[in-house]
């Protein structure tokens, strides 16, 4: 079985020709990162007419990296939320016109079923049930994954996502758009353990998050070195903040897996591709006996391989949208 996916949910054009679920034939993804940078964040509409430049080069080249001709393909597959309304209208409308033309089924996608489908490409053991934590810019969330695209949440983010917060923070102290790399890449420089930055823990939902109050916690010690002279190490700030949500992130997930008593543990979205985080959750995992699963870097951040992935699952259950398939900007995670 052949997917065709197409990903234009936020800042990525994306195709990508999956063979059988699993396998990877091409993997397009064209950023606009630069663009968006000059304004410090997406700018939607800006997405949106990036997308429309870009769509059909991006499929075209999925196409032939892959060495297929659209006859080939089985079925195609399209993120229909969430994401950034005029972004997802691009790649809804695109995958519409081939399904259309070429007679071929729609399968329209959950992006954050795809984002936890990013798993399976390099895992070939991998199969449900296992434990999730889904990181990315917009969403925290702990689930059991008990099926292909069947999620039991068992805690989420009260406020901002975990990507989110590294944004913020980037932009706080001046490393700009996109944040969480940035952060990434200076953290190594500096001391985890210069500040003590907070850790939110919910006696009530052990499971659940909170980032916001780390974020404040480093716009607190700007203002504060601002007024009392005391020199800003960025460095520090980016490591000690880094520490700060790695340590929820693991401790959440580890609490949860010997809770549940799962033995597998996955991470997915663009945190996911956090070095300390790999590094941390593995040691974690290690200690505790739990297998650990992630992504490569690549198929972390927003892609259409793990759209693909995700589409042949449901594909093989039977899902199939109309012509009226369309954007959902807030679609829920178990919702379709
Ligand atoms: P969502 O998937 O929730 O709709 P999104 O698609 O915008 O949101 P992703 O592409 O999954 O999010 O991930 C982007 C986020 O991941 C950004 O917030 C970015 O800062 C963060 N991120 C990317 N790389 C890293 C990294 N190395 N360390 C920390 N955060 C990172
Ligand atoms: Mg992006
Ligand atoms: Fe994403």
């Amino acid at each position: 079985t052949l997917i065709l996916a197409i990903e234009s949910s936020c800042d990525e054009t994306a195709a990508s020709v999956v063979k059988n679920g699993r396998c990877v034939l091409s993997n397009i993804i064209s950023s606009q990162i630069a663009i968006h940078t000059l304004y410090g964040g997406v700018v939607p509409e800006i997405a949106s007419r990036k997308h429309i430049e870009k769509i059909n080069q991006v499929v075209e080249a999925a196409l032939k990296e892959a060495d297929v001709t659209l006859d080939d393909i089985d079925a195609i597959g399209v993120t229909y939320g969430p994401g950034l309304v005029g972004a997802l209208l691009v790649g809804v409308a695109e995958a519409k016109a081939i399904a259309y033309a070429k007679k071929k089924p729609l399968v329209g996608v959950h992006h954050i079923e795809g984002h936890v489908s990013a798993n399976y490409i390099e895992h070939p053991d991998l199969e449900p049930p296992f434990l999730c934590e889904i990181i990315s810019g917009g969403h925290t969330h702990l689930v059991i994954v008990k099926d292909y695209g069947s999620f039991e949440i068992l805690g989420r983010t009260r406020d901002d996502a975990a990507g989110e917060a590294f944004d913020k923070v980037a932009r706080a102290i001046g490393l700009g758009y996109p944040g969480g790399p940035k952060i990434d890449k200076l953290a190594k420089e500096g001391n985890p353990h210069a500040i003590d930055f907070p850790r939110a823990h919910m006696e009530d939902a052990p499971y659940d998050f909170s980032f916001s109050g780390v974020k404040s916690a480093v716009l607190n010690h700007l203002n504060k070195c601002r007024m009392t002279g005391e020199p800003i190490v960025e460095a520090d700030i980016a490591a000690s903040f880094q520490q700060a949500v790695v340590d929820v992130l693991v401790d959440n997930a580890i609490r949860a897996a010997k809770d549940y008593h799962m033995d597998r543990l996955a991470i997915a979205g663009g945190v996911a591709s956090n070095g300390a985080l790999r590094a941390a959750m593995e040691a974690a995992c290690e200690k505790e006996g739990i297998r650990f699963y992630r992504p490569s870097p690549i198929f972390c951040t927003d892609n259409a391989a793990m759209i693909g992935v995700a589409a042949y699952y449901e594909y093989r259950k039977g899902t199939r949208h109309g012509w009226d398939l369309n954007a959902v900007p807030n679609l829920k995670l178990g919702e379709r």
